[in-house]
């Protein structure tokens, strides 16, 4: 009985730290917004970088021809080709290949990673059947998503400013991305140009445009988190270059390191981030992301472990691993919709070796996952709110449609999580605003889109 008093009091305590009234999630969105001018005001000037994305034209429709995408996310990379066909035509085809990142490169060198990357492209550009074809004498041109911070310097140039998620190369940072693709590409006798570099929210927000012309956001929830969305250019201070004809410019916000005193934050959440690789740094996304919410959930079970003898006199000493618990097997716990909780009991056996659990020990671990998962979700969604104040969106004023584009393995796996970012949306906004606000899943939109933002920054235009 006194453990599980101490473990509905660890839970207890779970909950109400992680709470997220209405009024705190106000107070994030404001923060949000607040941020979102300082970091445009000046360089250095937010948490949040704003990064100018040199994109003032999002795709129209009117992209033609054969165009290729690399997509570096955080777990895996794509490569896609993608044969335009114009208003008329659409996407007439694409093809797509995925590949795992191998663990040791993520966190070996430059040359290596970049290495990899191009060997995987030039065999996937070998691979072409002779149903897609480029113009004679033309070379074949790419867009190059790259999911981490970058400097751009211009639309197909920029520094890398820090490597997050699991990333850690010694050496990248400072470099010209593309110069090291490129490098890397000849090195590989493949012969491509990189046409635009792009953030996958930049080509999210591509791609989401392409097939909606509403699309003014654009959010991802994959390993790690991040936002872009279309700004006046006027109202961008810190850029002093021409204004563009559009008059408007696509920002790379980098949410995932925002942060604010509004954030609820657990003793968990400390923990986790003094032993990341990147300490203080992507506060936001240690809160949200598909890379972090799983451990999150295993350092309150090993806690519960250790002061509630939760399960049992011994320790599993796997809940001291850090990310044994991967996120996915947290959302299948989470979605188990069977009568004994098996998943959970699978779950359990499979990931830390534990046995013998009984019902009540189970349905309290869902518990702390819909605890973890809803948290994030509802930060997520106030920050979308943030965003849309920026935009003057989240009135009634102007009944405009407002089509948020979202993506990421997370946004599309973890049902409950993105059930509640949609619910806690229009419980913010009100009926009335939510009712001009579309979430719409933009399956892919990142490599599509950068694939579109090659083809219209084409050299042959
Ligand atoms: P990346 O963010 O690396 O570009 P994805 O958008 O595909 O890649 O997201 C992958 C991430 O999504 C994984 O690291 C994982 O955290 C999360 N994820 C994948 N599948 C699921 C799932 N079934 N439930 C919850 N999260 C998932
Ligand atoms: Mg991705």
């Amino acid at each position: 009985a006194g453990r599980w008093a101490r473990a509905a009091a660890i839970l207890k305590e779970l909950e109400e730290k992680c709470a997220t009234p209405i009024g705190k999630l106000r107070h994030v969105a404001d923060a949000m917004t607040v941020e979102m001018h300082a970091g445009l005001a000046s360089e250095g000037g937010s948490k949040l970088k704003m990064l100018i994305s040199y994109v003032d034209n999002l795709p129209t429709g009117d992209e033609k021809g054969l165009f290729y995408a690399l997509d570096l996310g955080g777990t895996n990379f794509r490569c896609l080709r993608v044969q335009l066909g114009g208003k008329e035509g659409r996407v007439v085809k694409q093809e797509a290949e995925e590949v795992s990142i191998p663990p040791h490169l993520m966190v070996g060198s430059s040359h290596e990673l970049f290495d990899f990357i191009a060997s995987a492209l030039a065999k996937f550009v070998a691979s072409e059947g002779d149903d897609y074809q480029l113009s004679v004498g033309r070379q074949r041109e790419l867009g190059f998503t790259f999911s981490f911070p970058v400097k751009q310097t211009s639309i197909c140039s920029g520094t890398l400013i820090k490597w997050t998620k699991g990333f850690s190369i010694d050496g990248t940072v400072g470099e010209d991305v593309v110069a090291e693709l490129t490098k890397a590409m000849e090195r590989q006798g493949l012969d491509m140009r990189v046409a635009a570099l792009v953030n996958d929210t930049i080509g999210t927000l591509a791609g989401g445009r392409y097939n909606d012309n509403d699309v003014v956001i654009a959010v991802i929830l994959g390993t790690g988190t991040n936002a872009a969305y279309v700004e006046r250019a006027q109202a961008i201070p810190k850029w002093h270059g021409l204004l563009p004809k559009s008059g408007e410019m696509v920002i790379n916000m980098e949410w995932g390191n925002f942060r604010s005193s509004h954030l609820p934050m657990t003793e968990y959440d400390h923990t986790l981030d003094v032993e990341s690789l990147n300490p203080g740094e992507q506060i936001f996304e240690k809160l949200i992301s598909g890379m972090y919410l799983g451990d999150i959930v295993r350092r309150v079970l090993w806690r519960l472990a250790e002061e509630a003898s939760f399960f049992g006199d011994n320790v599993p000493s796997k809940l001291q691993v850090p990310f044994t618990l991967r996120t996915p097997d947290m959302s299948a716990m989470h979605h188990d919709s069977s009568s004994d909780l098996r998943v959970v009991a699978n779950k359990l056996r499979d990931v830390f070796g534990i046995t013998n659990t009984s019902l009540k020990m189970r349905k309290t671990i869902v518990d702390i996952c819909d605890i973890v998962a809803k948290r994030g979700a509802r930060l997520a969604a106030a920050g979308v709110v943030g965003i849309l104040k920026k935009q003057g969106r989240d009135t009634v004023a102007g009944k405009q449609r407002t089509v948020v584009a979202m993506d990421g393995g997370l946004f599309e796996h973890y049902t409950i999580f993105s059930k509640c970012l949609e619910s806690t949306l229009s419980e913010m906004l009100g009926d009335e605003v939510s009712s001009h606000v579309i979430i719409t899943h933009a399956n892919d939109g990142s490599g599509i889109g950068a694939a579109l933002l090659a083809a219209s920054h084409s050299q042959y235009l």
